[in-house]
């Protein structure tokens, strides 16, 4: 008997059951335990979200920019409020660390505050005198229905990437979580309606594929924001652009971090250690090669290796700080062995396991999905290792001779999201930023994710579409312009004011 929650839907302002029967586990990956069953929404459901958001825009778009973003503001102070429950979800049902989830949830934040701006970010431009007596001014205005489709290793980040600027900019939403980490979108529904959202103005449908092909192809919805893994993200691009959608589609990567014999060595192997083992490595913008150049990989190494032997691995759903390791589990036992099965292809094919987390278990937890931190030493540009996308706590070493050799391997990557160089060269790092081919890129910084006001922006197989999510480019991916050009006929101004 399935005694788990069912997860509901959230179609214009009701929790609703899913029509369906058929659902999918939500794990707790600390324990392996099922903690919540996410049905699989259909078409019905979806139709049903869209309608309900497609009611809700006249109203909603009528609002005004300063009243949409007040809601905004509460917003932002009951996720304040709430932080610590909302933390702890994030936590439970991925498995990061509370420390982990506080970042994921404070870069959400981040974007509220950005989405608070609103009544200035849609400031239009106006010139006066264009022609004689003629004046031309921009207008903003929103699409209407727009859809978020997100990945399992962001819960709260990657949806408030999209749906504050996308609502407060007056359109409405329909947000479909990844079925694996469902909980955090329910908390975040909550306290969106305490805020005082009008009903229908965000929604949201759980599932798989045929929720997502109907929000991709139904006539009503203008707009998607898609953040998950490259096939998938390359799919949604070229299905909802067929179909008339603006898509920005944010995929996968595999992000390089370039060291030279001159980096600081110390803060190397911090940083290092953060980019490729936070969050187990399941990251957009992990650091996941690290590519030494001459004699760095001798400097680099031991201390490397030894700061990841020394990482604390364990349970993340334990309230008590003192309880909490330095890194949890990966979000499945399939991800687990994919990764596993990964490193042992870079072994067949001749790289060297020089700091080994497979095989650990964790006393209090034997059934939770843990790996603890790898690095793989030798891996040539030909491995299945260095080529896919690993998405676990798992660092290759590829050595280079010169700076050339390492941006080269760098640019051979189909994935164009992050890339990193430590040094103490201005001329290597200028070289660097030049010539690397890859949307945000890191000076002695690790992770050059980008912050809300800044877009995200992926290049190549990282990213299909034109306007990126985050900053001002997001503010246009959810507005369209409308030029007006202005005459006035009547004579002379003095003649008017006579009459
Ligand atoms: P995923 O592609 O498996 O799933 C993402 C979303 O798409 C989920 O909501 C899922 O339900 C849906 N989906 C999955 N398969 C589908 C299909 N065949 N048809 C329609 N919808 C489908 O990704 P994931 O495993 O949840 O997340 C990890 C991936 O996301 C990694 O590749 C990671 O690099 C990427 N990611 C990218 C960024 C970025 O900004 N570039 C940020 C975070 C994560």
């Amino acid at each position: 008997m399935n005694i788990t929650p069912l997860v509901p839907h959230y179609i214009a302002g009701e929790w609703l059951r899913s029509t369906q029967l058929a659902t999918t586990p939500v794990f707790n990956p600390s324990t392996g335990d099922v903690i919540a069953q996410c049905p699989v929404g259909g078409a019905a459901e979806a139709n049903a979200a869209v309608a309900a958001a497609h009611a809700a825009f006249p109203a909603w778009s009528e609002t005004p920019a300063v009243e949409r973003a007040r809601v905004f503001f509460r917003y932002r102070q009951l996720i304040e409020q709430n932080y610590d429950a909302l933390c702890a979800t994030v936590s439970r049902e991925h498995g990061k660390t509370l420390a982990e989830a506080r970042g994921d949830v404070h870069r959400g934040i981040e974007n509220i505050e950005y989405a608070c701006g609103v009544p200035t970010l849609l400031f239009g431009d106006t010139l006066e005198n264009l022609a004689r007596s003629v004046d031309c001014e921009t207008l903003h205005q929103p699409l209407g229905v727009c859809v978020g489709i997100t990945p399992f290793n962001f819960p709260a980040m990657v949806p408030l990437w999209m749906f504050p600027l996308a609502i407060a900019c007056g359109n409405t939403f329909v947000l479909k979580p990844s079925e694996k980490v469902p909980l955090t979108a329910v908390i975040l529904a909550e306290l969106l309606e305490k805020a005082g959202l009008p009903k229908g103005v965000f929604n949201i449908v759980h599932g798989g594929r045929e929720a997502v092909d109907t929000l991709l192809t139904h006539p009503k919805v203008r707009a998607i924001s898609f953040v998950g893994s490259t096939p998938v993200a390359k799919y949604i691009h070229e299905t909802g652009t067929r179909h008339g959608k603006r898509v920005q589609a944010n995929g996968g990567a595999k992000n390089y971090i370039v060291i030279m014999p001159d980096a600081d060595m110390g803060k190397t192997v911090e940083a290092l250690s953060t980019a490729a083992f936070g969050c187990a490595g399941e990251r957009c913008m992990a650091g996941s090669t690290a590519v030494t150049v001459g004699a760095a990989a001798e400097r680099l190494l031991p201390d490397l290796v030894a700061a990841a032997r020394a990482i604390k691995i364990g349970r993340t759903d334990q309230p008590a700080p003192a309880a909490q390791p330095d890194m949890g589990p990966v979000i499945t036992a399939a991800h687990r062995d994919r990764v596993l099965s990964l490193v042992a292809s870079g072994e067949s094919e001749g790289a060297k396991v020089i700091a080994d987390g497979r095989g650990l278990t964790v006393a209090d937890a034997p059934r939770g999905f843990y790996l603890g931190a790898t690095i793989v030493d030798g891996v040539q540009a030909n491995m299945t290792l260095a080529r896919e996308e690993v998405f676990g706590p798992v660092l290759n070493v590829m050595r280079m001779d010169d700076l050339d050799a390492a941006i080269a391997q760098a640019n051979a990557s189909a994935f164009g999201n992050g890339a990193a160089i430590f040094t103490a060269s201005g001329r290597a790092a200028r070289e660097f930023k030049h010539r690397v081919k890859a949307g945000m890129v890191g000076i002695n910084v690790g992770v050059p994710a980008t912050m809300a006001m800044f877009p995200f922006t992926g290049w190549d197989d990282s990213f299909y579409g034109d306007l990126h999510i985050q900053g001002k480019e997001a503010v246009q991916f959810y507005t369209q312009q409308k030029v007006i050009t202005t005459r006035w006929f009547g004579g002379e101004v003095g003649d008017v004011w006579k009459k």
